[in-house]
C-alpha cells in the first residue's frame, strides 16, 4: 500500500503535531500581545491616543495620534489617524470617518507624546533629590521652656519643611513635629510622636495655591 506523503491528512499523527505547533505559535503571539499591552499602554495626550512601541532598533517609538472617537460607552476607536503630511494639523480617521483639528502637527504631536510617555515612566521610578541638603537646620529658636526648630528635608523627592515643637521639661527627646509639604501643599504630623494638638491650637499654612487651616479642639485644663 502507498500513502501520499505530501498530504498531512493521510498522517493523522503528523496533522496533530502541526496543530500543536500552530496552537503554540498562537499562544505565544497572544502572550506577546498581553505582555506588550502591559508594558505599553495606550496613552492619552491632550485628548488624542498614542501607543509606545519598540522599533526595529529596540528604541521606544510612539505611534499615533490615534482616533479619540468613542464607539460605545467604554470603547474608543483608537485607529491611527491619517493626514496630508507630517506638518499638517488636520487629521482624518479612515475607520470611523471623523475629522480632527489637532493642537499640533503630526510630527510635533508625536514628539510631545514621546516626552509625555518618558515623563510617565520617570514618574514611576524612585526619586532621589540631590538639590536639598538633607537635615539642614534652617532656623532654631528657644526660651527657657520651649524650643522650635525648622529643618529642610525631602521625602520621595518632595521638598518639605519639618517643624519641631519641643517642650524642654518633657525630656527624653519627646517632641511634636509637623511636616509642611511644599510639593503636595499639605501639612501632616507624625502620629508616632506627640500630637501637635498638645502644643498648638491652630495651624495656618499658606502655600502657593492652597491655604491649610487646622484647628484643634481646645482641651479643658
Ligand atoms: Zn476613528
Amino acid at each position: 500500500m502507498f500513502k501520499d506523503m505530501t498530504n498531512p491528512r493521510s498522517f493523522p499523527q503528523m496533522n496533530m503535531a502541526n496543530n500543536v505547533a500552530r496552537q503554540k505559535v498562537l499562544r505565544e503571539s497572544e502572550l506577546d500581545r498581553i505582555e506588550r499591552n502591559k508594558q505599553f499602554p495606550v496613552i492619552i495626550v491632550q485628548g488624542f491616543g498614542f501607543r509606545p512601541q519598540f522599533n526595529q532598533h529596540d528604541k521606544i517609538h510612539v505611534d499615533g495620534p490615534l482616533c479619540p472617537s468613542s464607539l460605545s460607552k467604554d470603547k474608543q476607536c483608537l485607529a491611527e489617524l491619517s493626514g496630508d503630511n507630517i506638518e499638517s494639523v488636520k487629521a482624518h480617521c479612515d475607520v470611523c470617518g471623523k475629522n480632527y483639528e489637532m493642537p499640533h502637527s503630526f510630527q510635533k504631536f508625536r514628539q510631545i507624546a514621546h516626552k509625555a510617555y518618558d515623563g510617565f515612566v520617570n514618574s514611576q521610578a524612585e526619586i532621589i533629590t540631590l538639590d536639598v541638603p538633607y537635615d539642614a537646620i534652617k532656623k532654631e529658636g528657644e526660651d527657657e521652656t520651649r524650643k522650635i526648630r525648622i529643618k529642610w528635608s525631602q521625602k520621595d523627592g518632595r521638598n518639605q519643611a519639618i517643624i519641631y515643637f519641643i517642650k524642654k521639661d518633657e525630656g527624653n527627646g519627646k517632641k511634636a513635629h509637623l511636616f509642611a509639604d511644599f510639593d503636595r501643599e499639605e501639612v501632616r504630623h507624625d502620629s508616632s510622636d506627640i500630637h501637635p494638638e498638645k502644643y498648638l491650637a491652630k495651624i495656618t499654612a499658606e502655600f502657593k495655591n492652597t491655604n491649610v487651616n487646622i484647628e484643634y479642639k481646645k482641651k479643658e485644663e
